[in-house]
């Protein structure tokens, strides 16, 4: 709660302080993990302004901090898509005379501030501005760097610049929303509500309102005694540690799957919103495939088919925009303003009718989860949102061991979870129906902990958010942010059957026989099950496996399980 707060004291205090002008003075623009653009990016706008009035030069600084990737079980993919990007906005911040600086910070991640600190003031740095991150550690570590600041401004010794921390990853920052009694919503609908009413009735804020660009340095910045070699700076190509696993096979694919470069984000979006909903071509990048035809944004184009294409993982119904949002190449206002600009209307739509507005309302699940990231910060810190549940289920034992490495392998006997599981390690992403079902399977059926769940998905995933995928799992393993009176409820519904969730999600079957290439051969609708009416021995010729537990028995033993943790807490 404290953290909290003083998040909330640093995003609304502005920092009184003078500026201590120095000649060959800069001011630094901190980049994230989350927001590596030049458009749309609020800190990053601010810091330009600021260095136009003081006639300084901006430089543009990322720290790879090695304590973070850790802590967050940052994917190699995800860094590699950074590195990328970073290599990417270099050459168009040297076409603005702006450099790019990467520091590696290998030591402890609690030494950021220090080093940053020191680095600050041996470089005459007057100012430094940052986009607020709502993790925990991120929160005391941006803490220290305003008190450290602070102090030197009144010891006189040390860093003595102004800083600044804005608020930029949500569309609606944490803490902006309560309930009527004034406090933080923990459910997601009533917040989607509230959500959408604040936007529609603060339009110009929210939806129209751009960041202003960054604008250029003056040329003779190539010259400037410290940001000068700083134009020769180049951005690493791996951070030791983070390799991919796959070497180069991985990266072309990666590569080739997710690109990045100019226009990319836009084409997505367009993609999304311009073009027919068509069944899925397996292994696209988001951005090729046959030529597509143009369709009409409210009607035939995925966003306007999205109420059922996002509902089918044989079809490409959704935006496939998360890596880029998760990783900030493109502003989560800029996805709503296009949704808005689409609509035609005079408001963003809000409703589950239409495809834009369900779209629209997926998009406020990204806020919601940073919201209650913010507010419960316990969820970071491997605890269950609902305290209820905190070592009161009893998981299986590492003896199963066994299980999770077949639900991490793709081999449980169950096609749609084997079939996601091999896309995920293949692609570096799922489908959010198929999400589900794999992480139901995973704490209900083989009754295995949401979390070991939660650090392999984060391994693995490209848009792998601390947030979100919190949020995923435990919305999953029924420990979330659940209307509780409900409780029992809300856990028999979320145990879902593997079997019949297939045959929703899948009809065609084509996506099983995409990623289980085995099976490719079965044509009916006993894909989705094919142990009732094939033998072990068939299966097993065919290089499949058979169920490795029972679902109905395995159902009931979770319901168990979770009965007794709610009556013993
Ligand atoms: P679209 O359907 O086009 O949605 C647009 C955007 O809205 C998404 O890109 C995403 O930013 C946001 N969004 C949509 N649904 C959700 C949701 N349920 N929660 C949060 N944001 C949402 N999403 C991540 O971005 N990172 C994660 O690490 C992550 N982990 C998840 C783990 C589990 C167990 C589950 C069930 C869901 C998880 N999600 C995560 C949410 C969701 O699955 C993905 O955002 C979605 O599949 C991304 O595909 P898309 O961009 O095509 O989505």
């Amino acid at each position: 709660a404290k953290l909290y707060d003083a998040m909330h004291a640093f995003a609304k205090t502005e920092d009184k302080s003078e500026v201590k002008l120095n000649k060959d003075g800069f001011v630094v623009y901190w980049s994230r993990n989350k927001d590596l653009r030049l458009d749309d990016n609020t800190a990053l706008s601010y810091a330009s302004a600021i260095a136009q009035d003081l006639k300084l030069p901006l430089l543009y600084l990322h720290i790879f901090s090695i304590g973070d990737y850790k802590s967050h079980d940052r994917s190699p993919r995800r860094i590699d898509f950074q590195l990328r990007q970073l290599a990417y906005l270099r050459k168009r911040l040297h076409d603005l005379d702006i450099p790019l600086l990467t520091i590696t910070q290998e030591s402890r991640r609690k030494d950021v501030p220090r080093v940053l600190c020191e680095k600050l003031e041996e470089w005459g740095a007057v100012g430094l501005y940052a986009n607020i991150e709502y993790e925990v550690d991120e929160l005391r570590r941006d803490t220290e760097i305003l008190e450290r600041a602070r102090e030197a401004r009144e010891t006189g010794e040390g860093w003595r610049g102004k800083v600044e921390f804005f608020k930029d990853f949500c569309i609606i920052s944490p803490g902006e929303l309560t309930t009527k009694q004034g406090k933080p919503y923990s459910v997601y609908s009533p917040y989607q509500r509230a959500w959408s009413e604040k936007i529609n009735s603060h339009l110009v804020d929210y939806v129209v309102q751009h960041n202003g660009p960054v604008i250029a340095n003056d040329p003779s910045t190539r010259k400037h005694p410290v940001l000068g070699p700083m134009f020769d700076h180049e951005i690493p190509t791996a951070i030791a540690g983070f390799e991919l696993e796959g070497g180069e096979e991985e990266a072309k694919v990666m590569r080739h799957l997710w690109p990045v470069g100019d226009g990319i984000t836009e084409g997505i979006m367009d993609r999304f919103m311009k073009t027919k909903l068509r069944p899925a071509k397996f292994f696209d990048p988001p951005l090729e495939g046959d030529a597509e035809e143009v369709a009409d944004p409210k009607k035939d184009s995925k966003i306007g088919q999205y109420r059922e294409g996002r509902n089918r993982v044989d079809w490409d119904g959704t935006s496939h925009i998360s890596a880029y949002l998760a990783a900030g190449f493109i502003s989560p206002r800029d996805c709503i303003r296009r949704a808005y600009e689409i609509s035609g209307g005079r408001e963003l739509p809000g409703g589950r009718d239409t495809g834009i507005g369900m779209w629209c309302q997926e998009v406020a699940w990204r806020d919601f989860y940073n919201h209650v990231l913010a507010t419960w910060p316990r969820v970071s810190m491997a605890k269950p949102f609902n305290l209820k549940y905190d070592e009161t289920i009893e998981w299986a034992t590492d003896d199963d061991d066994k299980k999770f490495q077949a639900w991490v392998d793709g081999k449980t006997g169950f096609p749609i979870v084997d079939a996601a599981m091999r896309a995920l390690k293949r692609e570096g992403y799922m489908h959010n129906r198929c999400r589900m079902i794999v992480a139901s399977f995973l704490t209900k059926d083989l009754l295995i902990d949401w979390r070991k769940g939660e650090k392999y998905f984060m391994q693995q995933l490209l848009d792998g958010d601390l947030a979100s995928n919190n949020g995923g799992w435990q919305w999953c393993a029924s420990t979330g942010t659940d209307p509780q009176p409900y409780f029992c409820r809300i856990i028999v519904q979320r145990i879902f059957n593997p079997a019949s969730q297939s045959e929703k999600v899948d009809p065609s079957g084509e996506y099983i026989r995409h990623w289980l290439p085995e099976l490719k051969s079965i044509k009916s609708k006993a894909i989705h099950e094919p142990s009732k009416t094939m033998s072990k021995k068939q299966l097993e010729d065919l290089g499949y496996c058979m169920p490795i537990v029972d679902h109905s028995k395995a159902r009931t033993k979770a319901i168990e399980a979770y009965k007794t943790a709610a009556a013993s807490a």
